[in-house]
């Protein structure tokens, strides 16, 4: 196999956007899309918050409309997963599920994140039908509504507060009797008239029909089991970024986020090699700003390569 321009690992709105930027300065880039092509969005029903679709759209059809793009420039796809990496070579070195070990002058890592589930009865049944991960996409399905939020954290508390503007009522479940938020942030839900918050306690199982209709609870100090009520149910117990497999080769923070060199937004200590999207982003997390990030390493990369 020849030595590539551009690989771009993950095909999110981050590694798409990249994929269209690198396509456009006719640097003809690899896209290989790994076990979710498209990426998280994928998995949300409509999506409201993308600028220039005032009626919403589809998540699957956002990115399948930005993979065309891409491609109608000259990316290319593959699907593979790659396992390890060697950023140490003049060209860096990416091995494959597939077997093959790619080579290419510039990576862009776009792997993206995955939330972290409970793993209870229900949760995967209900994905989307009322079981949801992201409050700023899927809240607004929510309105007038009873809504239930897990976790103790910054994300839960956020979450919380904004589901506040949809649902009559939002209630935080959390395994522990104190916050592990911020104190500013959970300020903002423990003295709130729209949220109230039952501690100590874990969700044993997510009942419904066609979608969710309520929560089987469990007092994790008393063991007492009850039932709630509730149409949409959020987790906020954290994001897990996709980077284990890049071994040693970046550097990362302790939560497993690719560590950028300021000021970029974009640039890894290591050379020609960028990261965009959910991997180097615990802050914001939406789709605009991946594909930001994504637009912005493509830039960074062919001006590298021209330099
Ligand atoms: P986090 O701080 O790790 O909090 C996760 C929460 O979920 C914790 O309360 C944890 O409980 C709970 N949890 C984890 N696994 C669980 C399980 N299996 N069952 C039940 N509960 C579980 O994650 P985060 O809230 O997503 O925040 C991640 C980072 O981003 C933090 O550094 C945070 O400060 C930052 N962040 C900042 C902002 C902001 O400043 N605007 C907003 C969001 C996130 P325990 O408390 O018992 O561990």
């Amino acid at each position: 196999m020849g030595i590539e321009n551009i690989i771009i690992l993950g095909s999110g709105c981050a590694g798409l956007t990249a994929a269209l930027y690198a396509a456009r300065a006719a640097l003809a880039p690899l896209v290989l899309e790994g076990s979710l092509p498209g990426g998280l969005l994928t998995t949300t029903s409509t999506v409201e918050n993308f600028p220039g679709f005032p009626e919403g759209i589809d998540g699957y059809e956002l990115t399948a409309r930005m993979r065309e793009q891409a491609k109608k420039f000259g990316a290319r796809f593959e699907t593979d997963t790659i396992l390890s990496v060697d950023f140490f070579g003049d060209t860096k070195k990416l091995t494959a599920g597939s077997g093959i070990t790619y080579e290419s002058k510039v990576v862009i890592v776009a792997t993206g994140a995955t939330p972290k589930l409970l793993g209870v009865k229900g949760e995967k049944e209900f994905y989307t039908k009322g079981v949801h991960t992201c409050a700023t996409c899927d809240g607004a399905f929510y309105k007038g509504k009873e809504i239930m939020v897990i976790g103790g954290g910054d994300s839960a508390c956020e979450e919380a507060h904004f589901l506040t503007h949809f649902g009559a009522h939002v209630t935080m479940v959390h395994r522990r009797d104190s916050l592990r938020a911020s104190k500013v942030m959970a300020e903002r839900v423990l003295h709130h008239p729209k949220i109230s918050i039952i501690w100590d306690t874990g969700v044993e199982e997510i009942l419904g029909d066609t979608k969710v209709t309520s929560v089987r609870l469990k007092n994790l100090k008393t063991g007492a089991i009850s039932e709630k009520k509730v149409d949409g149910f959020f987790l906020a117990i954290g994001h897990s970024p996709q980077t284990k497999f890049l071994g040693g080769s970046l550097a990362l923070d302790e939560m497993g986020y690719i560590k950028i060199v300021a000021p970029s937004i974009v640039r890894t200590p290591v050379d020609g090699v960028y990261a965009a999207g959910d991997c180097a982003d615990s802050v914001y997390r939406q789709a605009i700003t991946a594909a930001g990030m994504g637009c912005m390493a493509a830039i960074e990369a062919e001006r590298w390569i021209n330099t």
